[in-house]
């Protein structure tokens, strides 16, 4: 279906109220599932709108590409501990993790305040430019990992971090261990396509990295980020949720595919989706889920309440079934 760009939010609103069913994109790259509905996309808010040094944020429309947002932090000395190939909104709507995710959290934890869209086409501001603030409800927490089912991104405010001189993959023995010894790694990765390998990631001066790399006893150290290529090839990716710092012992028992370390969620190739529900772990379809089908295999009471709150007439109700 071909999207609708609205350039400006009285053209979004409009929009969004003249439709009985929207869901919103940033790129549309996503390979979740169809999403139903009229396609809004928001690829014309895609300013960097304000970066502070001083208190390390940068506030950004939902349609700049992550990439470019990085980019421009560089250039500031100042960096956003994410990989998302897509953009800003697509970062927070998915919420998927990343080598960075021990240390730095989930996207959703780096977000300090956001300004977003309801179904009824209110505009909405929580949370502010400080993390010390705490006071109201986190709907800007709320809708990271939501799929645009609780509404849309409008503009948000991230933490930012000073940028290091040095990010570099130690290839280790033992992930795990790595993470629990005084290096503290930022997390890592896992993959697991016919030999499990295991890559954490330091970053900081690079006598540091120097230090970590003797320390861990590494195998091999490199700037560059070890590839996932062959997950391009899986028909279906599934999410697993495991307990954290656990991924390569889980990932060795479930077969091929790749983790971040420390985050508590591996990403299977093609696996058996029903005997991994049947054995009691949560497993969402993140690929080619087919339309109909259960893409979460859980229902969510919390998301229900959170719907019929932000979007009493279930206009962003795009997936079906929703989880809930
Ligand atoms: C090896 C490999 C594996 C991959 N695996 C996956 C995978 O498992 N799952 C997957 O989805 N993609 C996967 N991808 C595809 C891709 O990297 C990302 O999904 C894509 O870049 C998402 O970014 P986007 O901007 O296109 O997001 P979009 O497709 O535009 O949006 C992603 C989600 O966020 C929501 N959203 C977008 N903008 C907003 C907003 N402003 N406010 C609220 N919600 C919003 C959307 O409704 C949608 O549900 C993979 C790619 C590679 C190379």
């Amino acid at each position: 279906m071909e999207c609708e760009r609205p350039r400006n939010l009285k053209e979004l609103v409009a929009t969004v109220l003249s439709h009985e069913s929207v869901h919103f994109v940033g790129f549309g790259r996503h390979l979740i599932t169809e999403h139903e509905g009229q396609c809004v996309s928001l690829s014309e808010f895609n300013t960097v709108l304000e970066v502070s040094n001083s208190d390390l944020y940068v506030t950004v429309e939902p349609g700049a590409p992550v990439n470019e947002v990085k980019e421009v932090l560089r250039t500031r000395n100042l960096f956003l501990p994410v990989h998302h190939d897509g953009s800003i909104g697509g970062l927070l709507g998915l919420n998927l993790p990343s080598e960075f995710s021990f240390w730095f959290g989930y996207p959703s934890d780096l977000v300090l305040e956001a300004k977003t869209l309801t179904g009824l086409g209110e505009v909405v501001r929580t949370g502010a430019k400080t993390p010390k603030f705490s006071s109201g409800y986190k709907v800007y927490k709320a809708l990271a990992g939501a799929l645009g089912l609780l509404g849309a991104y409008l503009e948000v405010t991230l933490r930012v971090f000073p940028r290091p001189e040095v990010i570099a993959y130690l290839k280790v023995r033992n992930g795990r261990r790595a993470l629990e010894s005084p290096v503290r790694p930022w997390g890592g990765i896992v993959r697991n396509f016919g030999e499990l390998e295991t890559f954490v990631t330091v970053g900081g001066w690079r006598e540091k990295v120097d230090k970590a790399e003797e320390a861990l006893n590494a195998l091999s150290s490199s700037e560059e980020r070890p590839g996932l290529e062959e997950a391009e090839s899986c028909n279906r990716v599934v999410m697993v949720s495991v307990p954290r710092g656990l991924e390569e012992e889980y990932l060795a028992k479930l077969g091929r595919g790749y983790a971040f370390l420390g985050s508590g969620a591996l990403f299977l190739c093609d696996p058996d989706v029903r005997a991994l529900r049947d054995k009691g772990f949560i497993a969402v379809i993140t690929k080619n889920c087919s339309k109909g089908e259960d893409c979460f295999g859980f229902r969510s009471p919390t998301l229900r309440k959170l719907s019929s709150a932000l979007d009493p007439k279930g206009k962003f109700i795009t997936i079906r079934p929703p989880p809930w």
